[in-house]
């Protein structure tokens, strides 16, 4: 059927997000549909959608979408909740509805879909799904985002994931280290290990983490590439830590780590059922910086979190100031149907701006700050990304984006000096 029709792909979310549109837009290819990168060229639009913070910035889109192209067949996907499905057909009825666990049945939906027939497959179904070995058209050709599991250990009150995606799936070690393993066969050089929680993974098998024996397996394949550990939920992080700094310090790992600090009060993170202390935090912090000097290190903030006073987000701010990560995802609380959070007594809107605010200042001094240490740095970077005009963007073994100009190509790995820091880039040159 698919004889060509011209199809478009809008992804919103998270690497796991981006892994499902990759598979979406290679079934369909294998299926003689053709996925074209701009709107205006397609017939038909999938809205990979995510939800974790609110249904707004999808909402925006489909009704840009609608005005402008009112004859455009819509398939909306994703990590969509009740409330989403209501709010997009209210906006055009006729779609068809295809939810994160379905991604596989996304060629009949489309059928379905350009036959005017609207469908919606919603829900897990009986046997779980590993969405991984599967065709893919990556969004870059040197990245292999390799989900380990779908779902979540956890229960954290603010958190709709976990009600999307459910409990926690791990995919069998054999797939992933086959699909690693197809990857660097296919030509990528990086491979970024996603999920919810990755330090949970394998703990739905025997109640054990495997994490490290996973990363220890994809280290032994053959080939020159580079490993990106995704984020985790620092209770399950600290039982690994010593493992895991062993593993970081194999050639072939980024020196980076992904790990979500939510708040920096206890009570806080006690409501926000977190599982861990803001001590236990800075001490796992702590323990990566002492054995890998200069790791990079990421984490995210919620602020405005139900019963959240001005002392507890000052506490916040401290263990900003404390632990310096490179880098921050502020998100501000939204109350999100069906979590504990959602009904608990809310902030008002205007407080959770400011304190947003007031975060992102200080955090945008203490990036520039860590990027200190890097002034006058030479070594080596691949070189993963286009940048903007005649620039290239490349990573150095610790994840620091280093920006360059030059005659070079995706995959290449260059030696260069850096001749100027920001808060977000290294600026360097070719040595
Ligand atoms: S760890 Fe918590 S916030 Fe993260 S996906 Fe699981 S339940 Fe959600």
């Amino acid at each position: 059927m698919g004889k060509m029709t011209k199809i478009n792909i809008q992804t919103f979310g998270c690497s796991s997000n981006i892994s499902d549109s990759e598979a979406m837009a290679g079934l369909l290819r294998d299926a003689e549909f053709e996925i074209v990168n701009n709107l205006e060229d397609s017939y038909i639009v999938i809205i990979n959608s995510c939800t974790v913070k609110g249904n707004s910035n999808i909402i925006r889109n489909m009704r840009r979408i609608v005005k402008n192209h009112p004859y455009k067949k819509i398939v909306l996907a994703g990590c969509i909740t009740p409330d989403l499905i209501s709010d997009a057909k209210n906006i055009k009825e006729s779609i068809s509805v295809i939810d994160t666990h379905n991604i596989k049945n996304i060629v009949s939906a489309v059928e379905e879909t350009l036959n005017d027939n609207y469908i919606d497959i919603l829900g897990k179904q009986d046997i779980e799904e590993k969405k991984i070995n599967l065709p893919k058209i990556r969004k870059n050709p040197l990245i292999s985002i390799i989900p380990i599991s779908s779902g979540c250990m956890s229960s954290c009150s603010y958190c709709s994931v976990r009600l999307i995606k459910g409990k926690l799936f791990s995919y069998p070690m054999e797939s992933i280290v086959e699909e690693a393993r197809q990857s660097i066969k296919q030509g990528c050089r990086e491979l970024w290990i996603t999920s919810q929680d990755t330090a949970a993974y394998g703990m739905d098998m025997d109640g054990k983490q495997h994490l490290p024996e996973l990363l220890r397996k994809l280290l032994d394949i053959e080939g020159n590439f580079m490993i990106r550990l995704g984020m985790g939920n620092p209770k399950h992080f600290i039982t690994i830590a010593d493992e895991l700094i062993e593993i970081l310090k194999n050639r072939k790992m980024f020196k980076f780590m992904h790990i979500p600090l939510q708040s920096g009060n206890d009570d806080i993170l006690k409501t926000m059922n977190r599982g861990y202390t803001v001590k236990e935090f800075i001490n796992l912090i702590d323990k990566f910086r002492s054995a890998i000097p200069n790791i990079t290190i990421s984490t995210d903030i919620i602020c405005g979190f139900p019963g959240e006073t001005d002392e507890q987000f000052r506490d916040s701010l401290n263990t900003i100031d404390k632990i310096k990560p490179d880098a921050l995802n502020r998100s501000r609380f939204q109350p999100r149907p069906g979590t504990a959070a959602a009904s608990m007594e809310q902030i008002q809107g205007g407080v959770i701006k400011d304190r947003s605010r007031e975060i992102t200042s200080r955090f945008d001094w203490i990036a520039f700050d860590c990027n200190r240490k890097w002034k006058k740095w030479t070594g080596n970077i691949i070189i993963d990304e286009k940048g903007k005009d005649e620039t290239w963007i490349g990573r150095n073994a610790y994840y620091k984006p280093v920006i360059i100009e030059g005659d070079v190509k995706l995959g290449d790995v260059v030696k260069v000096s850096v001749k100027q820091i920001t808060k977000h880039y290294l600026m360097a040159e070719i040595v």
